[in-house]
Parts: structure tokens; sequence; C-alpha cells
């Protein structure tokens, strides 16, 4: 698993803007879903659903600030119990302490928090050790390591989760170069924020806007009252200006010291966009190289044909579609996970789905996949029938997202809650209502946003009031409201259709 990692990001998605060829080759020998969706577009709330198979509201892992509580169960702990030889190596982001540490796992290795590109620590059963190198490649050579000491007698679990490509983009020297040519800016890249929910004009999540010095691996040229350590570490931290003249500006290359002037605020925008994707993409050469190194792990060791081997990540992201970086949003690009997977023994080469699949689905299909029981508390469905390929009338083919941080002052991202089917999305944003159960239920203050995914797959045109398309808002309000009474949700919306139960 990466952090971050958009599926337009893998080449086999289609995209084109970057090449890699040890993820293609999960997809090229196994499948590829096109519609696996987060539960709540956010680092720790994604990884406690993946982890125990539960939405955020029941595992209690709803925001960055909430660590999970490590005595509940998860897939680790079932598949420990199963006979299976377990590991967590790499990103965690789920808590420290006794009480939020890695559990249900023989061994662990984790980056504390966001943890660091280069000369990482690492929280390795308890203990600290540092570890020199690049984060990329450590966490892969501990996962071979434990690998190669594991009994070979017994079957294994491993989560092999990467920091990359998260900010700060910090590239492989070896892979520095990479990407000369400019990549194509999204169609949407100058979004105006029309026929929206006011969400998306307020969030700070610009490229042109919100970018910082560090994001963009630059500095500020010398000068001002700060000097020293402290004061260099505030001012990377600093937004980099977007001011209507831009021939006053100078950025300067932190590692070359190359210095960069500009024309014009378009030339200064271009410059940002290629600056952060070029740098997004080059850490994630890396987490191909190592991709292909597990691959050839498994095939030197005649494990291919029976490990199931799964590439996914803990979100989507924003490549400048609608002008942004960054995730939260119930929108396509954040919304959607990347998810390959390869097991000769059920999925047929080359295969893809089209089925909607959610990250709460993973502990449950794990589990499936393994042989073993899956619990009753799991709120989410095992898609093994899927992998199997073939159509399933039963799937429900329905993805239930909520994002609960309102408005956080690095972000300015609004709460919201609501629900994709294959055609049509329904978004609800409470706003300033809190979605609290008991409050005003966003009062006069809410929106609601309907896209046609077909027909609108940028999501440009929110059509909740447009005349043609009520008996939508009806069907997808249905949908939301069943959902959240299935899972145990609390709705903050009261009725907003006439003649509705
Ligand atoms: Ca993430």
């Amino acid at each position: 698993m990466a952090d971050d990692h958009a599926a337009k990001a893998i080449g086999c998605y289609g995209a084109g803007i970057n090449q890699t060829p040890n993820l293609d080759r999960i997809a090229t020998e196994g499948m590829r879903f096109n519609h696996c969706y987060v539960t709540n577009s956010i680092c720790t709330p994604s990884r406690a659903a993946i982890l125990t198979g539960t939405y955020n509201h029941v595992n209690g892992v709803t925001t960055l600030e909430t660590p999970i509580d490590n005595r509940l169960p998860n897939v680790a702990k079932h598949l420990r119990t199963g006979g299976y030889q377990t590991a967590m190596i790499g990103k965690w982001h789920l808590g420290e302490g006794e009480l939020h540490q890695p559990s249900g796992f023989d061994f662990w290795s984790v980056l504390p928090g966001q943890g660091e590109y280069f000369d990482p620590v690492l929280i390795e059963m308890g203990k600290e050790v540092e570890v020199s190198g690049y984060a990329t490649d450590i966490i892969t050579d501990k996962s071979l390591d434990w690998l190669n000491q594991r009994n070979p007698d017994k079957p294994f679990f491993l989560m092999c989760h990467h920091k990359a490509p998260h900010r700060e983009w910090e590239p492989h020297p070896q892979h520095r170069q990479l990407y000369q040519a400019d990549i194509q800016t999204p169609e949407t890249f100058d979004d105006d924020y029309k026929n929206r929910a006011k969400a998306a004009a307020q969030a700070k999540m610009r490229i042109k806007d919100d970018m910082t010095y560090a994001d963009l691996g630059l500095v500020q040229p010398e000068g001002g009252s700060e000097v020293g350590e402290r004061a260099r570490d505030k001012s990377l931290r600093r937004k980099i200006p977007n001011p209507d003249d831009v021939s006053a500006l100078r950025l300067i290359d932190k590692d070359t010291g190359e210095i960069f002037t500009f024309q014009s605020k378009a030339e200064l925008s271009h410059f940002k966009y290629q600056r952060y994707i070029k740098r997004y993409l080059r850490t994630i050469a890396s987490i191909d190289d190592s991709v292909g190194r597990l691959l050839d792990y498994l095939d030197h060791q005649n494990l291919s044909d029976n490990t199931v081997v799964i590439y996914t990540s803990d979100q989507g992201f924003f490549l400048g579609e609608h002008g942004w970086f960054d995730k939260r949003f119930m929108y396509e690009e954040s919304f959607q996970m990347p998810f390959l997977i390869r097991y000769p023994r059920i999925v047929a080469q080359a295969s893809m789905c089209d089925h909607v699949v959610c990250n709460v689905d993973f502990a449950a299909t794990f589990l499936d996949l393994a042989g073993l029981q899956i619990p009753s508390y799991m709120q989410g469905n095992s898609f093994l029938s899927l992998l199997a390929g073939g159509p399933d009338g039963s799937w429900p083919d329905i993805a239930y997202h909520r994002y609960w941080m309102h408005r956080d002052p690095d972000h300015n991202a609004y709460a919201h809650y609501g629900i994709r089917n294959q055609r049509y999305k329904l978004i609800y944003w409470y706003n300033e209502g809190m979605g609290l159960p008991g409050t005003n239920h966003g009062g006069e203050d809410r929106e609601w946003e309907l896209f046609d995914c077909e027909k609108d797959p940028l999501e440009l045109f929110n059509v909740y009031s447009d005349p043609a398309y009520q008996s939508v808002v009806i069907h997808m309000t249905r949908l939301l409201d069943k959902k959240m009474a299935e899972i145990g949700d609390e709705p903050a919306h009261s009725s907003p259709n006439p003649g509705h139960p």
C-alpha cells in the first residue's frame, strides 16, 4: 500500500502521465479495479477501515487525531489465529504507544506519524531505531528481510506500507531527473467552482495558492530577521506567494541553488504544477522499483502462484484536477483508490472489475481468500466472487463516504457524507451544522450535490435541483438513508424530499 497514490499515476490506469512497469505487472497478470472507493478520504481513518473491516463511526478513527484502540479486533489478529505469520512494515499512522501501536502482528517496524523520506526513525517492536537511506528502499528491504526469515512451512500476511508518495514528495536522488518533459495539465486545473457546493471554492488545497516552499523543494531568498534552523523550518512551511505582480518573486531550488523568476501569473502557476506533479511522480518511481523487487522475490521463491499480491493506496489524490492537490473530498480523484490484485489460482490475467468495492471490504476479502471465517462485527463484504470474474447480480455496488474533519486550519475542507452507485453520486454538506445529532441538522446552511458520473465525469455540474433529476435524487437519498441505517451511522440531514419516508 502507498500513501496518497492516485490511480491516475499508475501506468495501467491509462492516464499516460507516468510509467510504472512493475505495478502494471500486477494488472497484466491479475485484475484492475476501476471503482474501488475509500470510506473516508484521509490517511488514518482509511487505514483503520482496512484493518478492522468497519466504518469509522464504529472503529472510532474518524479523523487524523483519533488513534486506533489496538484492543479492537483486526484482520491481522484473525489471520494470526488462523495460522498465519503476520508483519506490518512502513507507514502505520494509527497512533503510538501501548494502546495505539500495531497489534496482531508477529513483527512490526513502523514510521512514527508521517515519517521521514531520508534516514527515517522507525519504531520496531516498541523500540526506536534510526536507519540511514531512503524510506521506500528501507521499507522494501525490511519486508524482504522478514520474508526471508519467516517459517516457510506456514502461510504469511505482510502489510508493506510505503510513505511515498505523501507530501512533501522528496524523490530518491537517482530519480530527481525523471520526467524532464512537461506533464499535461488537467482540463479542470483552472476550475472556477461554479455550480458546486461552497466547499469547493473554500478549500485551501489549491496548487496556485496553497503549496509551501517545502512541498516544492524550494527555499526563499536569504533575508528577513529570523535566523537559524527553526526559522528555516518555519519559512519552508510558508505558502509560496501567488501575487498579481510576479516580477519580484524569486524561488530557489533547495538542492541545486537554481533561481527561478517569472514573467506572468500563468507562468508561475505552470511552474508550481510541473514542479508538484514531477516530484510526486518521481517518488512513485521508487515504489515501482520496490514492487518489482517483491514480485521478483516471489518468483525466485516459487511463491507467485500461491500468493495474493495487492497494490492499493489509503485513498486517491488530486493531481491538479479542480486546481487541487490533497484529498479529503468525495469527488472522484480523491475518492477512488487504485486496487490491483494478482492471484493466478482465481484471478484471470489482464482482467478488469467495474463493480463498486470499498476499503471496508478488504478485511473480509482477505479472510475469505485465506479460507477463514469472516467475523460478524465486520461491516464490509468479501468480494472474492468478483475476483473469480463474471457479473454478480447480488453485489450491492454502493460506496458510502463520510469525512468528519470540518474545516481543519490547514485545508479548510468541509465535512460531508454521501453515497455513490455505478451512475450517480449524492453528497450532503452539513456545513456549520457540524452534522451532530440533536444539532440544527445543518439548517439553512446545508447543501446537497448530485453528480451524473456518466454524463459529467469531471463533476462540474451539480444537478441536485435540476427537475430532470428529481427521481434520481429521491432514489439516491433512499440509498443513502438505507446505507446509514444498515451501518449505524447517524444522519445529520432531515428528509429533503417531499413524500420521502
Ligand atoms: Ca494518505
